[in-house]
């Protein structure tokens, strides 16, 4: 049937129809159902300790942690990006999906909520496959691109932090993420601001939901990937690299 990009008014009021999560029950129902009873112990050892931080909100939801293991496991990564640690909670889970020989490299400004997590992601099993560089992510991936060798080497990248730097961080995983790699936004729904809902939110959310809208438009409108956003945690887009 022949409609235009936005669909019809009515169709439009069918799609609101069409996600699952009417209640914070059906979410816990997931999370009690299919979440925690498969969950590492390392990943909720973790998530305990993270759920104690002042900051704790900003780590993705376990779910999501659930969902990046097994697009990890589906993609066969090897070799992957994170932007924005904290206490290395996103970065364990890819750490535990990618095979013995894989590498995660996660960069963050600040390292010490990585400190907090270290001792558990250390008796994991895992540290071997974690390469952590402290500092800015822009000129670390800047560092990167000068690197031959490195140039299109990534089959994964996630990006999870300063969402003013998003779009630049977009064009250098272009060129370090290889065609038919993955580039992931996380927070692309911004609790729900980029469509206008605005509770009760802090300040800085909502300051900030200017960059993420840019985000999601760029996004949809480059040629250079193909994409899906999911709304799962607070949103996440997905970025297949085609050119
Ligand atoms: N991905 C983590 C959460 C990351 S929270 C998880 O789900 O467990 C966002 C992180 O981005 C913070 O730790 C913050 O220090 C980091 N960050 C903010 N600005 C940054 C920048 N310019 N470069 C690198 N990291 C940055």
């Amino acid at each position: 049937m022949a409609e235009n990009n936005q669909g019809t008014s009515q169709n439009a009021n069918v799609e609101t129809q069409k996600h699952l999560l009417q209640s914070d029950a059906l979410y816990q129902y997931i999370l009690e159902t299919s979440v925690y009873p498969r969950e590492p112990e390392c990943l909720k050892e973790l998530r305990d300790l993270t759920a104690k931080h002042p900051h704790a909100i900003i780590a993705i939801p376990a779910h999501e942690a659930q969902f990046l293991m097994l697009l990890l496991k589906l993609i066969n990564a090897k070799k992957t990006l994170e932007i924005g640690v904290f206490t290395g909670y996103s970065l364990l889970c890819t750490a535990l999906a990618l095979p013995t020989d894989g590498k995660v490299i996660g960069i963050d400004i600040n390292r010490e909520p990585y400190d907090l997590g270290r001792p558990i992601i250390e008796s994991a099993g895992i540290a071997h496959k974690i390469d952590f560089r402290e500092g800015p992510a822009l000129p670390i991936l800047d560092e990167f691109i000068q690197h031959e060798e490195m140039v299109g080497c990534f089959d994964f990248a996630f990006v999870d932090a300063d969402k003013h730097n998003a779009l630049n961080y977009h064009e250098r995983l272009l060129r370090l993420v290889k065609i038919g790699g993955l580039i992931c936004f996380d927070n692309s729904l911004w609790c729900g601001t980029v469509a206008g809902c605005v509770a009760t939110l802090p300040e800085q959310v909502i300051n900030a939901t200017h960059y993420v809208i840019e985000l999601n438009k760029a996004l949809a409108a480059d040629k250079r990937i193909e994409i899906c956003q999911l709304p799962i945690g607070d949103g996440l887009t997905l970025c297949r690299r085609i050119s």
